[in-house]
């Protein structure tokens, strides 16, 4: 009896110590497989990408003052225009009717004024904020190693490994800075503007004081690319994907291609909650407590929804 146990246990052991072997050898395989696409895909990607770099450094001829200044002024102004082109029409004609629908609060229609209203902040803000920052970060970006006239880009996991630590350090400046401009004493000179807008649409993300645009939307994404020494394209990379998504945070529209812009709308319709990008923050100082609750409520009442 003890023998046949001990050989039943022993045959045990051998089919986990193959069943062990075959995963690791597969997860080695995968890992190997992915490694090497990955790597094959960037060297494609990487050579286009090389010349179109080659070409902008050519079109500012080689002037890194011009190439950052006016460079990253055309990108991040072209980026913010392009991605909300789609949601202003979309809000000014209600055509296509069938994406209204997706409207996360659709009691409150766009109007002419208001619109006219926040294209001019947004401008105002792009020009005579956006620019003025931009001459005065140029030097500091260079101090701390930054380089954009070399036509040599950073590697695949350089630039994937400043973007996570962009994303990090924006969430700890918006999350920070956006909680100081709730503060009773400052609120109502600096923030309440931006939160004129209870259902905010794309272009109300730069709709704010000139002081809030600088400290709350333009350090944040900023800092990252300072602090790492980044080269510019990593940076222009992380602003174009920052633009697109605080766009559609505040766009309006619960689109199913898209991230969900339910969070920060949220903040916009309850103030003192969801302050963050990511939510990291939020968790950890439970400032989410609000829309977690309300989003567990929707759940139990709406199922399907769900
Ligand atoms: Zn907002
Ligand atoms: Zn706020």
């Amino acid at each position: 009896m003890a023998v046949d146990r001990l050989s039943q246990a022993w045959a045990t052991i051998k089919r986990i110590a193959v069943f062990v072997l075959l995963v690791m050898l597969a997860a080695a395989i995968a890992e190997d497989t992915f490694i090497r696409y990955r790597d094959k895909v960037w060297t494609i990607f990487s050579s286009s990408l090389r010349s179109l770099w080659s070409d902008v450094i050519s079109f500012f001829a080689h002037d890194e003052l011009k190439l950052y200044i006016v460079g990253t002024f055309i990108l991040t102004t072209g980026v913010f225009w392009l991605s909300n082109l789609f949601f202003i029409l979309l809000d000014l004609t209600g055509w296509p009717a069938c994406i209204l629908t997706y409207k996360i609060q659709p009691e409150f229609l766009l109007l002419m004024t208001d619109f006219l209203k926040a294209l001019k902040v947004a401008l105002f803000n792009q020009i005579f904020v956006g620019i003025p920052v931009l001459s005065c970060t140029v030097s500091t970006m260079r101090w701390m190693g930054s380089t954009w006239s070399a036509e040599e880009l950073p590697s695949v996991n350089r630039v994937l490994l400043e973007l996570a630590v962009f994303a990090v350090v924006e969430e700890i400046g918006f999350y920070y800075s956006h909680r100081l401009l709730h503060h009773p004493r400052l609120y109502k000179y600096i923030h309440k503007k931006h939160h004129e807008w209870t259902a905010p649409v794309g272009i109300v993300s730069i709709y704010a004081h000139p002081v809030e645009h600088v400290f709350a939307n333009l350090v944040p994404p900023g800092l990252g690319p300072i602090l790492m020494g980044s080269h510019l394209f990593t940076a222009w990379l992380f602003w174009a994907i920052a633009i697109v998504s605080t766009t559609i945070d505040h766009s309006g529209y619960r689109l199913p291609v898209f991230l969900s812009p339910d969070f920060h709308d949220f903040h916009h319709l309850k103030f003192n909650t969801n302050y963050g990008v990511l939510g990291i923050l939020d968790r950890l100082h439970g400032t989410d407590a609000l829309f977690r609750k309300h989003t567990l409520d929707d759940r139990d009442t709406n199922p399907k929804t769900q």
